[in-house]
């Protein structure tokens, strides 16, 4: 089922950042579970608004769902315990509720163990004119972290231990007392010894220099739906980098930019050429030959065509990303090609048609006439 997250938030589909986050607060405060404390229903619609708002808060993500709707986002949908991107979320309930949902929140003491998802990768892909139109499947390469091979992620040599770091007492954190004119402040800042892991590693993993994670040139494969344009993201869900402490891993996110054709011009899913006639044809009509997409078409040109006319031939254009059977259209222009030379044969002909167009002499008479006028 397809969920309009801008209706479930109430807002315009050109809502701004700012009206987004502000509908957003007022839902969550209404729905918020500590708030309705065995309300079912709410819990649901709490859920619902902090998803739908986690996709239209993020610039990336709500470009991929006015894309292409909820489906695009993949496996993200209707989570609620995934911790990556909830945690702008739960920052936000933080400021709403100042603190007051750390019930909610995690049994994690320390920031240091949260989950967290891996960063996101960018790729971009080069699409050939007609791989953007029909669809494809392509290899790409992107650069991403993966767990250590040699430690599993855990960063220290095998066989060899760890211990608690005992300056932070394994929270990672160390506080100071200052006195200031204005009373005691307590400050909080990252244990130096530990660096903030709360743990001293006594050898760390040779390979990864004791990160927990290699740098890796990871090739996947894209499906490219048919009818993408430059521009257009194809999201790869928890494709990425690896996250902390077992956190999902990072999206890749992949780009599109398509190349021109020579003959096609494309604009949306309309598709413009243009189509070059001689004057007999144009006069006196023609069967001429059109190239779609797919096959050369013949189609019927009426007499007395102007130079400049444009056809339309209905849903020959390009299909719409997951609309199986929307297409746009393909528009051709006639133009009417006028010869740079003539045998003497033609020569001939056409000064004989010269002196036997009697429309074309009549238009020139009336149009001398007219210049006649202004210059009286
Ligand atoms: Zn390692
Ligand atoms: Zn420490």
């Amino acid at each position: 089922m397809m969920r309009d997250f801008y209706e479930i938030l109430g807002v315009d589909k050109n809502a701004q950042p700012t009206e987004i986050k502000k509908a957003y607060k007022k839902m969550a405060k209404k729905y918020h579970p500590d708030l309705n404390p065995g309300d079912e229903e709410a819990e649901t619609k709490f859920k619902e608004v902090s998803y739908a708002y986690e996709v239209l808060s993020d610039e990336k993500k709500r470009q991929i769902y006015d894309a292409y709707g909820e489906d695009g986002l993949n496996g993200n949908a209707g989570t609620g315990q995934g911790f990556g991107g909830f945690s702008d979320i739960f920052e936000d309930i933080f400021d709403i509720f100042g603190g007051a949902s750390r019930s909610t929140r995690y049994e994690y003491q320390n920031a240091k163990d949260i989950p967290q998802k891996g960063p996101d990768s960018r790729v971009e892909i080069s699409l050939d004119f007609f791989e953007a139109i029909f669809g494809t499947e392509k290899e790409i390469r992107v650069k991403i972290n993966e767990e250590c091979p040699h430690c599993h992620g855990e960063k220290m040599e095998p066989g060899t231990s760890k211990h608690k770091c005992e300056k932070c007492d394994g929270t990672g954190q160390t506080k100071t007392t200052q006195n200031t004119p204005f009373g005691r402040f307590v400050r909080t800042s990252t244990c130096e010894e530990c660096h903030g892991t709360g743990e001293i590693i006594e050898e760390p993993c040779k390979v990864c220099k004791g990160k927990g994670k290699v740098a890796k040139n990871k090739k996947l494969k894209v499906k490219i739906p048919a009818g993408v344009d430059s521009g257009n993201i194809i999201p790869l869900s928890e494709q990425g980098s690896v996250g902390e402490n077992e956190g999902p891993k990072g999206d890749v996110y992949v780009y599109i930019r398509v190349k021109s054709d020579p003959v096609f011009k494309r604009e949306g899913n309309d598709i413009y050429i243009n189509i070059p006639i001689s004057y007999p044809d144009a006069v006196l009509g023609a069967k001429i030959k059109v190239p779609t997409l797919k096959k050369l078409v013949d189609y019927e040109i009426p007499k007395a065509t102007q130079g400049g006319t444009v056809f339309k031939l209905k849903g020959e254009g390009v299909p719409y990303v997951n609309r199986e059977n929307k297409r746009g259209d393909l528009y051709f222009k006639v133009n009417i090609i006028i010869p740079k030379e003539v045998t003497d044969d033609q020569r001939e002909l056409l000064e004989q048609l010269r002196d036997k167009e009697p429309e074309v002499s009549e238009n020139k008479k009336t149009f001398l006439d007219k210049l006649k006028n202004l210059f009286d």
